[in-house]
């Protein structure tokens, strides 16, 4: 995996918890793009006060106090444009908590963010009669990149999780990037302001679709609703899940590297779960 860095060139409101930012720059000279529309680079952010600035040589901060070091997270390639050499990457704004999500709310033009990748493991099947994809706003960049390559007319059903409608985002992307994707696309919106734990509302929102064909499913996010749904679909609709690709992103209440301590045991009893 190469290691290289963006510039910052734009950044974007999505929504009041979604920043959109768009790198370019002498620094992506080296980036070499997978087929896989939940690629995905881990960005090393620089913590405050640190003796080094971006491009760094990550062999020679690893010496450095444990406070300094680099904070590896991953994100998502939203958009890469191979006219322009431009990644974009939509970040979660979770309030004044975490290095990523800090940093995408001061992010602006000129800024740097070093990154190693990218790597993934999932493109829609073009084979499958439809398509499931289950996410909170973490996992929408790769839903609307995989939706851009669902083969046109293809039924797919995007059952997505933010606080409320103001923070509904559009799904499509208006980067001047050529999209495939024509894909009878319907995006059923789970509110967590509803009320109802938006793992139930997950659940019953799949207990209600027709199940009818041969499905590719995409569930990925917060732990415990990726969870939950992972449950009920092997459970209760027998699926396959070698077949499927389900895996959670990150966990309410543990910072990243708290959660990836966890993660292995985390689905481990996962599957012994359902
Ligand atoms: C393969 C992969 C791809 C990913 N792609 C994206 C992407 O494209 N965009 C994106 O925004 N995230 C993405 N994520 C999730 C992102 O890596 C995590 O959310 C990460 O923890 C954010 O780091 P942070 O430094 O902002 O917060 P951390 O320091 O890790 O956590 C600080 C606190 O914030 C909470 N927190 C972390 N993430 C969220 C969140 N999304 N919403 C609410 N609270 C949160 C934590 O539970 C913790 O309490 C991806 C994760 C993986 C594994």
């Amino acid at each position: 995996m190469s290691e290289q860095y963006g510039t910052v060139e734009a950044v974007e409101r999505l929504s009041p918890s979604m920043i959109r930012v768009v790198f370019g720059g002498a620094g992506l000279a080296g980036f070499e793009p997978t087929d896989q529309t939940d690629q995905y680079v881990n960005a090393l952010f620089v913590p405050d006060g640190a003796p080094y600035s971006v491009p760094f040589d990550p062999d020679e901060v690893r010496s450095l106090e444990p406070e300094f070091r680099p904070k590896g997270r991953r994100y998502t390639i939203r958009a890469w444009d191979p006219e322009t050499r431009r990644v974009t990457i939509d970040f979660v704004a979770h309030g004044d908590v975490g290095f990523a999500g800090r940093w995408a709310q001061r992010a602006q033009v000129g800024d740097r963010l070093q990154m190693v990748g990218p790597s993934g493991g999932y493109r829609p099947n073009t084979d499958a009669d439809w398509y499931l994809m289950v996410g909170d706003e973490s996992a929408l960049p790769a839903i609307a990149a995989s939706l851009d390559v669902v083969p046109p007319g293809r039924r797919c059903v995007v059952l997505a999780v933010v606080d409320d409608a103001d923070h509904e985002i559009d799904l499509g992307i208006d980067a001047g990037i050529d999209t495939a994707g024509a894909g009878d696309v319907e995006v059923r919106w789970c509110h967590r302001v509803d009320g109802t734990p938006t793992e139930q509302r997950l659940v019953d929102e799949i207990a209600r679709l027709d199940w009818s064909g041969n499905v590719d499913i995409f569930v990925h996010g917060e732990a415990a609703e990726v969870r939950a749904v992972r449950r009920f679909l092997v459970a209760e609709r027998g699926v396959d899940r070698s077949g499927c690709s389900i895996s959670p992103y990150w966990r309410r209440g543990k910072d990243d590297e708290g959660w990836r301590e966890i993660k292995r045991e985390w689905i481990a009893d996962d599957l012994v779960g359902v």
